[in-house]
């Protein structure tokens, strides 16, 4: 999953980068609205993170902007305490979710989630496709009750999989959702990646789509 975080504030917007990377997403960063209102339209943004208070173009802009322009992509806001006209103004132009400053990045990380699952169709924070268990609040993953060690990329890979499970996902889609912005980005990695993916998790649970993509079934636990 790919996200962007729109904030001015250097330090918070390092800290939530961070802490979204942390958490095994891929993260772009922006610190003004004009830079935020582009890369939020132009870049296949699972979530997008967004302060209201931004210099060259104001938070409320940019959404109504990304909103008018067509792009879904689920926005949070971020907002200051006591500004509750904030909120109604920034759900009314658009925005699925919103945190107040100063907030705990546990909260931001859980609103995060949630609205990733919401996105893409899942009601619980565990992802469940067959013998395989992946809970997105830790980041394990487990085969038959057995704890799979993932690297960052592959537990990326997997996640972005398994939250889309019963589509076909091209190679293209892959590297758009898995890799920021400044990650030099080579299609063919990724069949590394669901080679290494296939050896670790040992079950035959990511199908190739010749000349399509791949394909988890959606199926549950048995
Ligand atoms: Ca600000």
């Amino acid at each position: 999953m790919r996200l962007l975080v729109v904030e001015d504030d250097k330090h918070l917007n390092r800290q939530i980068v961070t802490a979204l990377e942390q958490a095994g997403y891929a993260v772009d960063k922006a610190f003004d609205g004009e830079e935020g209102g582009f890369l939020g339209e132009t870049e296949p943004y699972d979530a997008i993170i967004l302060d209201l208070g931004l210099p060259k173009l104001d938070g409320v802009s940019v959404l109504t902007g990304w909103r008018r322009a067509g792009k879904r992509t689920p926005v949070i806001i971020l907002t200051a305490r006591d500004r509750w006209s904030d909120k109604v103004q920034g759900f009314d132009a658009g925005a699925d979710d919103y945190v107040t400053k100063p907030f705990h990045m546990e909260e931001l990380l859980a609103r995060v989630r949630a609205l990733l699952r919401r996105a893409t169709g899942h009601a619980s924070s565990e992802l469940v496709c067959g013998s395989v268990r992946l809970d997105t609040r830790s980041g394990r993953v487990s085969v038959r009750g057995a704890p799979v060690k993932l690297t960052s990329h592959e537990y990326r890979l997997l996640s972005y999989l398994m939250h889309h499970a019963g589509r076909i996902v091209s190679r293209a889609e892959l590297t758009e959702h898995l890799y920021d912005q400044d990650f030099d980005r080579d299609s063919n990695t990724i069949e590394v990646f669901i080679g290494r993916l296939r050896k670790k998790l040992g079950v035959d649970l990511i199908q190739t789509v010749r000349g399509l993509g791949y394909l988890i079934e959606p199926k549950g636990e048995a």
